[in-house]
């Protein structure tokens, strides 16, 4: 089956790590777990390890144990200047180049997906954008994130390529039958192609889609 959907993670892979934008929603789940929840800040600080270790992200552990307004916690922890990212044109010219219909499959919400494709100028390559209201707060790695996924693309496994930073993400994409690439990931964690920075892509969807 043709490769048609090229799906990509948002945060530390469409942009660095050293960004510090992970940093800040880490410290916002924190702040408003110690808020809302009356815990210490090392109390929230292990709570939302835990959580996103066991459940893929803070926010689906929170969901599942605790009583979250989860709109208004996504809202919370996305609520910060993106002075950090800046416009990449290079990276906008290799997603003008790239075939496939390109799509955002991403943890955060859309508000925050739609202020960093802003900042970064890179919105318009984007035909979709699903985000984790959209998959019915699932996240990824969870299976049925990306049962969630295929069923909105109406897509198959097979016509798709997974593009993410964090190798665990990726294990479910290659269990259903996606392409996986790793975008400076652990070199340990599986993955069909892995590679350093995003803007290493071009060769990889190249040899992806070559007959
Ligand atoms: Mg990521």
């Amino acid at each position: 089956m043709a490769i048609r959907y090229l799906l990509f993670d948002l945060d530390e892979t469409l942009y660095p790590r050293n960004a510090g934008v992970m940093e800040a929603i880490g410290r916002l789940i924190r702040e408003y777990i110690v808020q809302q929840y009356g815990t210490t800040p090392d109390e929230a600080d292990a709570l939302a390890r835990r959580y996103h270790l066991e459940y893929g992200t803070s926010m689906r552990g929170l969901l599942l144990n605790h009583d979250l307004e989860v709109e208004r916690f996504l809202a919370y922890v996305h609520d910060f200047p993106l002075d950090l990212l800046q416009p990449n044109l290079e990276l906008d010219a290799l997603l003008a180049r790239l075939p496939g219909e390109k799509v955002i499959f991403t943890n955060a919400d859309r508000p925050h997906a739609e202020r960093v494709l802003e900042r970064l100028g890179i919105r318009s390559h984007f035909s979709r954008i699903i985000d984790v209201v959209a998959s019915g707060y699932v996240p990824k790695p969870n299976l049925q994130a990306y049962t969630n996924c295929l069923r909105l693309l109406d897509a198959h496994p097979e016509q798709c390529v997974l593009i993410e930073d964090t190798g665990r993400n990726l294990a479910p994409a290659k269990q259903l039958g996606m392409t996986t690439v790793l975008v400076d990931g652990n070199l340990a964690d599986p993955a069909d192609y892995k590679i350093a920075t995003i803007l290493e892509l071009g060769p990889v969807v190249e040899a992806i889609f070559a007959p």
